[in-house]
């Protein structure tokens, strides 16, 4: 009764015995009914989230009857009571009942026919499962990761490739519906969000949404009233100055924010702390001035672009010469944080093929959203300390689009070890139940 006793540990939940219905990681040789009728399980049936039975659409041969209909999955017998489902009419047509354990002094249970399957399920499943609850390690599968094959990795890095993809476009498309579809104001406020991540994101793209792509392109061809209009708008041009430049922009800045009416930041929105010089707020600010020197109209010049070199040269970004000798206004600084290639893929990654994907769909023109993915498939494996924790358990990244499936898997599943709703933990978990449940039937 090794088993029984762990019913009570709390990472025996119905959401795992729920998979191991659906997925028949049971043993499914001389299984009965409590009366002890053979049962054959021919469809596990369709996983209900929903209210109602757990799930529907089930066939099940019982004795000599072939049964199709719900199935409703408890830990213990006495919770079909406890939850009140004998009064409960949805309830009324399922045609079996599988417990882990049954805690009944009889076998009736309300005349619906009931299995057991605490004797049928791996121990070593439910170990392997404790282990994933309990790790501690980089992701709770760190020791086991690496042991599934690679088809099943790609397979599951293009699934979460794509929602990553989805996740991002879900953002942008709700600024679309705030700027009543202009595609050139989000792709700036999506650039500026890129190039404020990871701390300085949405303090970004309040910037942005204080100065409007409009404006901003009427002052294009002007790098200091760019730089102006942005670092006064962040707030960054109060106080008084050794260098003349940012005394220039503040005068610049005074007049067009009386001509445009604006209304800068507060300065606590930026954050400084823990970082390197190339991540700075204000290095970052310059470099979207840069970016929006280049020219007018770059969603649209992002549209045409046909191949990466082209996209790079569009997002390439050229400091000006106080930025490429200074870190902060009065602070000088040996040029090594200037942006470079990596700075334009993360732009790329983060901001312009996740908008050209959502234009795709918004517009039902498809080329756009397989040519985002085919970029993202082309552009080099990004490096940070999260890649290098895959990197470090054997699971490697050859491109963008692994890295963000990485990404994803990590802060999505990983994190939240929702290692059931994800394909590599439900390969080891099918893995305990085909390897190690013998096959004399002993239970390992
Ligand atoms: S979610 Fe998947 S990859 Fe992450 S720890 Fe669980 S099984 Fe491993």
């Amino acid at each position: 009764m090794a088993i029984v006793s762990k019913v009570n540990q709390s990472f025996l939940t119905e959401e795992l015995f729920q998979h191991i219905w659906q997925f028949r990681l049971f043993q499914q040789a001389h299984l009965t009914t409590l009366e002890g009728e053979p049962v054959t399980v021919i469809h596990s049936g369709m996983h209900n989230k929903h209210a109602g039975p757990d799930f529907s659409e089930a066939r099940i041969r019982i004795g000599k009857t072939l049964w199709a209909g719900n199935v409703e999955l408890h830990l213990r017998t006495s919770d079909w009571y406890k939850h009140g489902h004998q009064r409960d009419l949805r309830y009324g047509n399922v045609v079996l009942h599988v417990v882990f354990e049954h805690d009944l002094p009889t076998i009736d249970t309300d005349g619906i026919p009931c299995v057991e399957l605490q004797h049928c399920i791996p121990k070593l499943l439910l170990r392997r499962y404790e282990r994933l609850k309990l790790a501690d390690a980089f992701v709770p599968c760190a020791k086991s990761a690496s042991w599934v094959s690679s088809l099943i990795w790609e397979n599951w890095k293009e699934r979460l490739m794509i929602e990553r993809l989805e996740q991002k476009a879900a953002v942008i498309k709700e600024w679309l519906t705030q700027t009543r579809c202009n595609w050139e104001e989000v792709c700036y406020w999506a650039i500026a969000q890129a190039m404020g991540q990871p701390v300085n994101g949405d303090a970004f793209v309040q910037l942005a949404r204080s100065v409007p792509f409009v404006l901003m392109s009427r002052y294009a061809y002007n790098p200091a009233q760019l730089d102006a209009l942005l670092f006064g708008q962040a707030g960054m041009l109060e106080g008084i100055f050794t260098d003349e430049y940012p005394s220039q922009l503040q005068q610049e800045y005074r007049y067009l924010q009386y001509k445009h009416k604006l209304k800068p930041l507060l300065p606590h929105y930026w954050k400084w702390l823990r970082m390197r010089p190339a991540a700075f707020p204000g290095i970052r600010i310059a470099s979207l001035g840069a970016l929006l020197h280049t020219g007018t109209h770059l969603f649209s010049r992002i549209l045409e672009a046909y191949d990466i070199p082209a996209l790079e040269q569009l997002l390439q970004i050229n400091l000006g010469p106080y930025w490429k000798q200074h870190r902060k206004f009065d602070v000088p600084g040996n040029g090594t944080h200037t942006p470079g290639l990596q700075t334009v893929h993360h732009l790329l990654i983060n901001a312009v093929l996740p908008i050209m994907y959502l234009y795709g769909r918004e517009t039902q023109l498809p080329g756009f959203q397989e040519k985002a993915i085919y970029f993202l498939n082309k552009l080099p494996a990004e490096q940070n300390s999260l890649i290098k924790g895959w990197n470090s358990i054997g699971v490697q990244a050859s491109c963008a689009a692994d890295t963000q499936a990485l990404i994803q898997l990590k802060q999505t599943y990983c994190n939240e070890k929702s290692c059931l709703n994800c394909a590599i933990g439900a390969k080891l978990l099918k893995e305990s139940f085909i390897n190690k449940f013998t096959q004399n039937g002993k239970n390992v």
